[in-house]
Protein backbone atom coordinates (compact mmCIF):
# COMPACT_ATOMS: atom_id res chain seq x y z
CA UNK A 1 0.00 0.00 0.00
CA UNK A 2 1.42 3.56 -0.90
CA UNK A 3 2.15 5.88 1.08
CA UNK A 4 -0.30 8.18 -0.34
CA UNK A 5 -2.90 5.70 0.41
CA UNK A 6 -6.34 7.61 2.07
CA UNK A 7 -6.03 4.31 4.81
CA UNK A 8 -2.17 5.28 5.67
CA UNK A 9 -3.94 6.81 9.02
CA UNK A 10 -3.81 3.29 10.18
CA UNK A 11 -0.86 2.08 8.62
CA UNK A 12 0.46 -1.11 9.71
CA UNK A 13 4.03 -0.25 11.54
CA UNK A 14 7.04 -2.22 9.90
CA UNK A 15 8.16 -4.72 12.66
CA UNK A 16 12.00 -4.93 13.18
CA UNK A 17 11.41 -8.33 15.19
CA UNK A 18 8.73 -9.75 13.06
CA UNK A 19 9.77 -13.37 13.29
CA UNK A 20 10.89 -13.30 17.11
CA UNK A 21 8.70 -15.39 18.83
CA UNK A 22 8.06 -14.24 22.67
CA UNK A 23 7.42 -16.31 25.40
CA UNK A 24 3.83 -15.40 26.78
CA UNK A 25 2.62 -17.17 29.59
CA UNK A 26 -1.10 -17.51 30.84
CA UNK A 27 -1.95 -15.41 33.67
CA UNK A 28 -5.37 -15.72 33.40
CA UNK A 29 -8.32 -17.86 31.53
CA UNK A 30 -12.34 -16.91 31.33
CA UNK A 31 -14.49 -19.11 29.81
CA UNK A 32 -16.77 -16.94 27.64
CA UNK A 33 -19.63 -18.90 26.08
CA UNK A 34 -19.15 -22.42 24.65
CA UNK A 35 -15.75 -23.26 22.87
CA UNK A 36 -14.64 -19.53 23.39
CA UNK A 37 -12.39 -18.26 26.00
CA UNK A 38 -10.44 -15.25 27.30
CA UNK A 39 -6.79 -15.46 27.94
CA UNK A 40 -4.70 -12.57 29.71
CA UNK A 41 -0.79 -12.92 28.67
CA UNK A 42 2.26 -11.82 29.89
CA UNK A 43 5.10 -11.53 28.00
CA UNK A 44 8.26 -13.55 30.21
CA UNK A 45 10.60 -10.84 28.71
CA UNK A 46 10.25 -7.58 30.69
CA UNK A 47 12.05 -5.66 28.29
CA UNK A 48 9.53 -6.93 25.88
CA UNK A 49 6.58 -6.69 27.86
CA UNK A 50 7.91 -2.92 28.65
CA UNK A 51 7.82 -1.96 25.01
CA UNK A 52 5.08 -3.80 23.65
CA UNK A 53 2.39 -1.52 22.26
CA UNK A 54 -0.75 -1.80 19.88
CA UNK A 55 -3.43 -0.12 18.72
CA UNK A 56 -6.88 -1.39 18.54
CA UNK A 57 -7.88 -3.68 15.41
CA UNK A 58 -4.45 -5.59 15.24
CA UNK A 59 -3.56 -9.40 15.86
CA UNK A 60 -0.51 -11.52 17.32
CA UNK A 61 0.64 -14.22 15.93
CA UNK A 62 0.58 -17.29 18.56
CA UNK A 63 2.23 -20.40 18.23
CA UNK A 64 2.09 -23.66 20.26
CA UNK A 65 5.20 -25.80 19.31
CA UNK A 66 3.78 -28.83 17.40
CA UNK A 67 0.67 -26.93 16.36
CA UNK A 68 1.24 -24.03 14.41
CA UNK A 69 0.68 -20.11 14.49
CA UNK A 70 -2.93 -18.44 14.54
CA UNK A 71 -3.68 -15.23 13.86
CA UNK A 72 -5.64 -13.52 17.07
CA UNK A 73 -7.27 -10.23 17.54
CA UNK A 74 -6.10 -8.30 20.78
CA UNK A 75 -9.36 -7.93 22.79
CA UNK A 76 -8.00 -6.06 25.99
CA UNK A 77 -7.28 -1.95 26.69
CA UNK A 78 -4.82 -0.83 24.62
CA UNK A 79 -4.15 1.77 27.40
CA UNK A 80 -3.43 -1.08 30.06
CA UNK A 81 -1.06 -3.11 29.02
CA UNK A 82 -0.16 -5.40 32.33
CA UNK A 83 -1.40 -8.46 30.25
CA UNK A 84 -2.57 -8.91 26.59
CA UNK A 85 -6.19 -10.02 26.00
CA UNK A 86 -6.66 -12.60 23.43
CA UNK A 87 -10.51 -14.11 22.80
CA UNK A 88 -10.47 -17.34 21.07
CA UNK A 89 -12.60 -19.71 19.39
CA UNK A 90 -11.81 -23.14 19.32
CA UNK A 91 -11.21 -23.80 15.47
CA UNK A 92 -8.58 -26.04 14.76
CA UNK A 93 -5.10 -27.45 15.84
CA UNK A 94 -3.48 -24.44 17.45
CA UNK A 95 -7.04 -23.16 18.97
CA UNK A 96 -7.78 -26.37 20.32
CA UNK A 97 -4.30 -26.83 22.06
CA UNK A 98 -4.87 -23.48 23.72
CA UNK A 99 -8.09 -24.58 24.89
CA UNK A 100 -6.27 -27.64 27.09
CA UNK A 101 -3.55 -24.76 28.23
CA UNK A 102 -4.00 -24.02 31.67
CA UNK A 103 -2.80 -20.84 33.88
CA UNK A 104 1.22 -20.66 33.62
CA UNK A 105 1.66 -22.88 30.82
CA UNK A 106 3.85 -20.72 28.03
CA UNK A 107 3.17 -20.42 24.15
CA UNK A 108 4.87 -18.56 21.86
CA UNK A 109 4.01 -14.60 20.39
CA UNK A 110 4.84 -12.65 17.47
CA UNK A 111 3.41 -9.21 16.97
CA UNK A 112 1.24 -6.65 16.91
CA UNK A 113 0.98 -6.69 13.43
CA UNK A 114 -1.83 -5.35 10.70
CA UNK A 115 -3.50 -2.17 10.62
CA UNK A 116 -6.26 -0.22 12.91
CA UNK A 117 -9.38 0.94 13.16
CA UNK A 118 -9.62 4.51 12.29
CA UNK A 119 -9.68 5.94 16.34
CA UNK A 120 -8.00 8.74 15.89
CA UNK A 121 -10.44 10.19 12.60
CA UNK A 122 -13.43 10.06 14.79
CA UNK A 123 -12.71 12.59 16.93
CA UNK A 124 -16.05 14.85 17.20
CA UNK A 125 -17.87 12.19 15.28
CA UNK A 126 -20.49 9.72 15.72
CA UNK A 127 -19.18 6.07 15.90
CA UNK A 128 -21.58 2.87 14.77
CA UNK A 129 -19.38 0.00 16.11
CA UNK A 130 -21.14 -3.17 14.36
CA UNK A 131 -20.50 -6.66 15.71
CA UNK A 132 -21.32 -10.35 14.58
CA UNK A 133 -20.39 -13.28 16.61
CA UNK A 134 -16.18 -13.89 17.47
CA UNK A 135 -16.16 -9.93 15.47
CA UNK A 136 -16.56 -8.37 18.85
CA UNK A 137 -13.18 -9.17 20.10
CA UNK A 138 -11.42 -6.85 17.60
CA UNK A 139 -13.61 -4.20 18.07
CA UNK A 140 -13.25 -3.92 22.14
CA UNK A 141 -10.23 -2.03 22.32
CA UNK A 142 -12.11 0.39 20.28
CA UNK A 143 -15.16 0.43 22.60
CA UNK A 144 -12.17 0.45 25.98
CA UNK A 145 -10.18 3.51 24.29
CA UNK A 146 -13.40 5.40 23.15
CA UNK A 147 -15.13 5.01 26.55
CA UNK A 148 -11.66 6.29 28.30
CA UNK A 149 -11.92 9.63 26.36
CA UNK A 150 -15.76 10.14 25.98
CA UNK A 151 -15.74 13.63 25.66
CA UNK A 152 -14.11 13.51 22.20
CA UNK A 153 -17.05 11.87 20.49
CA UNK A 154 -20.55 12.12 19.52
CA UNK A 155 -22.98 9.31 19.55
CA UNK A 156 -20.90 6.16 20.04
CA UNK A 157 -23.02 3.09 19.25
CA UNK A 158 -22.67 -0.62 19.05
CA UNK A 159 -24.84 -2.84 17.22
CA UNK A 160 -23.86 -7.15 18.09
CA UNK A 161 -25.59 -10.11 17.26
CA UNK A 162 -24.71 -13.44 17.61
CA UNK A 163 -26.54 -16.76 16.55
CA UNK A 164 -28.29 -17.02 19.91
CA UNK A 165 -28.19 -15.56 23.20
CA UNK A 166 -25.67 -18.03 24.72
CA UNK A 167 -23.33 -17.40 21.98
CA UNK A 168 -23.58 -13.35 23.05
CA UNK A 169 -20.13 -12.33 24.07
CA UNK A 170 -19.09 -10.19 27.17
CA UNK A 171 -22.65 -9.58 28.48
CA UNK A 172 -21.27 -8.86 31.77
CA UNK A 173 -20.04 -5.61 30.54
CA UNK A 174 -22.98 -4.33 28.85
CA UNK A 175 -24.33 -2.38 31.90
CA UNK A 176 -21.06 -0.81 32.42
CA UNK A 177 -20.80 0.03 28.92
CA UNK A 178 -24.28 1.48 28.82
CA UNK A 179 -23.29 3.61 32.25
CA UNK A 180 -20.29 4.63 30.65
CA UNK A 181 -22.19 6.11 27.54
CA UNK A 182 -21.80 3.32 24.90
CA UNK A 183 -25.90 3.04 23.36
CA UNK A 184 -25.61 -0.74 22.99
CA UNK A 185 -28.11 -2.84 20.83
CA UNK A 186 -28.17 -6.40 20.40
CA UNK A 187 -29.96 -9.39 18.39
CA UNK A 188 -29.60 -12.82 17.78
CA UNK A 189 -30.52 -15.24 15.03
CA UNK A 190 -32.55 -17.55 16.81
CA UNK A 191 -34.29 -17.17 19.78
CA UNK A 192 -34.09 -19.13 23.27
CA UNK A 193 -36.29 -18.66 26.04
CA UNK A 194 -36.11 -16.04 28.55
CA UNK A 195 -34.30 -13.86 25.75
CA UNK A 196 -36.67 -10.83 25.60
CA UNK A 197 -34.66 -8.91 22.81
CA UNK A 198 -34.16 -8.42 19.30
CA UNK A 199 -34.64 -11.37 17.15
CA UNK A 200 -33.25 -10.95 13.76
CA UNK A 201 -29.79 -10.39 11.62
CA UNK A 202 -27.19 -7.45 12.86
CA UNK A 203 -28.27 -5.81 9.62
CA UNK A 204 -31.60 -4.96 11.05
CA UNK A 205 -30.25 -3.20 14.01
CA UNK A 206 -29.03 -0.77 11.56
CA UNK A 207 -32.46 -0.01 10.00
CA UNK A 208 -34.00 0.30 13.35
CA UNK A 209 -31.49 3.12 14.16
CA UNK A 210 -33.53 6.23 14.12
CA UNK A 211 -30.50 8.89 15.39
CA UNK A 212 -28.90 8.21 13.07
CA UNK A 213 -26.13 11.76 11.23
CA UNK A 214 -25.07 9.65 7.91
CA UNK A 215 -22.78 12.79 7.09
CA UNK A 216 -21.18 12.63 10.43
CA UNK A 217 -20.69 9.20 11.48
CA UNK A 218 -17.88 6.61 11.04
CA UNK A 219 -18.74 2.83 10.74
CA UNK A 220 -16.35 -0.03 11.99
CA UNK A 221 -17.64 -3.52 10.98
CA UNK A 222 -15.99 -6.77 12.03
CA UNK A 223 -18.09 -10.19 11.66
CA UNK A 224 -18.56 -12.72 8.44
CA UNK A 225 -18.05 -11.16 4.93
CA UNK A 226 -21.71 -11.52 4.09
CA UNK A 227 -23.07 -9.47 7.38
CA UNK A 228 -20.20 -6.88 6.55
CA UNK A 229 -21.42 -6.46 2.94
CA UNK A 230 -25.07 -6.36 3.83
CA UNK A 231 -24.72 -3.62 6.57
CA UNK A 232 -22.27 -1.90 4.69
CA UNK A 233 -25.06 -1.67 1.82
CA UNK A 234 -27.75 -0.53 5.14
CA UNK A 235 -25.24 2.43 5.70
CA UNK A 236 -24.87 3.15 2.24
CA UNK A 237 -28.64 3.05 1.54
CA UNK A 238 -28.62 5.76 4.57
CA UNK A 239 -26.49 8.45 3.23
CA UNK A 240 -22.89 6.91 4.29
CA UNK A 241 -20.19 7.15 1.95
CA UNK A 242 -17.91 4.00 1.59
CA UNK A 243 -15.14 6.53 2.84
CA UNK A 244 -16.32 6.32 6.52
CA UNK A 245 -16.75 2.45 6.68
CA UNK A 246 -14.31 0.47 7.63
CA UNK A 247 -14.43 -3.48 7.89
CA UNK A 248 -11.68 -5.99 9.23
CA UNK A 249 -10.95 -8.84 7.16
CA UNK A 250 -10.19 -12.24 8.12
CA UNK A 251 -8.39 -15.05 5.98
CA UNK A 252 -6.28 -17.89 6.57
CA UNK A 253 -2.87 -16.31 7.38
CA UNK A 254 0.50 -17.58 7.67
CA UNK A 255 3.60 -15.51 7.50
CA UNK A 256 2.15 -12.63 9.08
CA UNK A 257 3.98 -10.31 7.29
CA UNK A 258 3.03 -10.34 3.39
CA UNK A 259 5.54 -12.85 2.14
CA UNK A 260 3.68 -15.93 2.28
CA UNK A 261 0.66 -15.23 -0.05
CA UNK A 262 -1.75 -17.07 2.08
CA UNK A 263 -3.96 -14.00 3.25
CA UNK A 264 -3.87 -12.59 -0.25
CA UNK A 265 -7.22 -10.89 -1.22
CA UNK A 266 -7.30 -9.37 -4.56
CA UNK A 267 -4.13 -7.27 -4.59
CA UNK A 268 -4.05 -6.48 -0.84
CA UNK A 269 -2.22 -8.82 2.18
CA UNK A 270 -4.69 -9.12 4.85
CA UNK A 271 -2.16 -9.17 7.47
CA UNK A 272 0.10 -6.15 6.26
CA UNK A 273 -2.03 -3.94 4.31
CA UNK A 274 -5.17 -4.78 6.82
CA UNK A 275 -6.96 -6.72 8.75
CA UNK A 276 -8.86 -3.04 8.87
CA UNK A 277 -9.40 -1.74 5.52
CA UNK A 278 -11.82 1.19 4.39
CA UNK A 279 -14.58 -0.16 2.32
CA UNK A 280 -14.13 0.87 -0.83
CA UNK A 281 -10.55 -0.39 -1.10
CA UNK A 282 -11.50 -4.23 -0.09
CA UNK A 283 -15.22 -4.47 -0.87
CA UNK A 284 -14.72 -5.38 -4.76
CA UNK A 285 -13.00 -8.60 -3.44
CA UNK A 286 -15.40 -9.14 -0.63
CA UNK A 287 -18.25 -9.52 -3.28
CA UNK A 288 -16.01 -12.79 -4.84
CA UNK A 289 -16.89 -16.01 -3.69
CA UNK A 290 -13.79 -18.23 -2.59
CA UNK A 291 -11.18 -15.14 -3.21
C1 LIG B 1 -6.42 -10.87 11.40
C2 LIG B 1 -7.12 -12.04 12.06
C3 LIG B 1 -7.58 -11.92 13.36
C4 LIG B 1 -8.20 -12.99 13.99
N1 LIG B 1 -8.63 -12.84 15.28
C5 LIG B 1 -9.20 -13.88 15.90
C6 LIG B 1 -9.61 -13.75 17.27
O1 LIG B 1 -9.47 -12.70 17.90
N2 LIG B 1 -10.16 -14.84 17.86
C7 LIG B 1 -10.33 -16.02 17.19
O2 LIG B 1 -10.83 -16.96 17.79
N3 LIG B 1 -9.96 -16.17 15.90
C8 LIG B 1 -9.40 -15.13 15.25
N4 LIG B 1 -8.99 -15.29 13.94
C9 LIG B 1 -9.23 -16.57 13.26
C10 LIG B 1 -8.12 -17.58 13.60
O3 LIG B 1 -6.87 -17.08 13.15
C11 LIG B 1 -8.43 -18.90 12.90
O4 LIG B 1 -9.58 -19.47 13.49
C12 LIG B 1 -7.22 -19.82 13.05
O5 LIG B 1 -6.92 -20.43 11.83
C13 LIG B 1 -7.38 -20.91 14.06
O6 LIG B 1 -6.20 -21.71 14.01
P1 LIG B 1 -6.32 -23.27 14.21
O7 LIG B 1 -4.98 -23.87 13.91
O8 LIG B 1 -6.91 -23.56 15.54
O9 LIG B 1 -7.35 -23.70 13.13
P2 LIG B 1 -7.01 -24.19 11.65
O10 LIG B 1 -6.67 -25.63 11.74
O11 LIG B 1 -6.06 -23.25 11.01
O12 LIG B 1 -8.39 -23.95 10.95
C14 LIG B 1 -9.58 -24.60 11.29
C15 LIG B 1 -10.55 -24.38 10.14
O13 LIG B 1 -10.82 -22.98 9.97
C16 LIG B 1 -10.43 -22.57 8.63
N5 LIG B 1 -9.82 -21.24 8.79
C17 LIG B 1 -8.59 -20.99 9.22
N6 LIG B 1 -8.40 -19.65 9.29
C18 LIG B 1 -9.55 -19.09 8.90
C19 LIG B 1 -9.98 -17.75 8.78
N7 LIG B 1 -9.20 -16.72 9.06
N8 LIG B 1 -11.24 -17.53 8.35
C20 LIG B 1 -12.05 -18.55 8.07
N9 LIG B 1 -11.70 -19.84 8.17
C21 LIG B 1 -10.47 -20.11 8.59
C22 LIG B 1 -9.45 -23.60 8.16
O14 LIG B 1 -9.43 -23.66 6.75
C23 LIG B 1 -9.99 -24.85 8.80
O15 LIG B 1 -11.08 -25.35 8.07
C24 LIG B 1 -8.38 -14.22 13.29
C25 LIG B 1 -7.92 -14.35 11.98
C26 LIG B 1 -7.30 -13.27 11.35
C27 LIG B 1 -6.82 -13.42 9.96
Amino acid sequence: MSENSPVAACHSDPQPNAWVSQTAVIREIRPEVSGVTTYQLALTDPTAAESYRFRPGQFNMLYVPGAGESAISMSGDPDSLETLTHTIREAGNVTRRIADMRVGDTLGLRGPFGTSWPVEQCAGKDVILVAGGIGLPPLRPVIYHMLSEREKYGQITLLYGARTPEMLLYTDEFQRWREQGLDVRVTVDRSAPGWQGNVGVVPQLLERLQKFDPANTVMMICGPDIMMRFTARGALQRGMTTEQIWVSTERNMQCAVGLCGHCQLGPEFICKDGPVFRYDLISPYLKVEGL
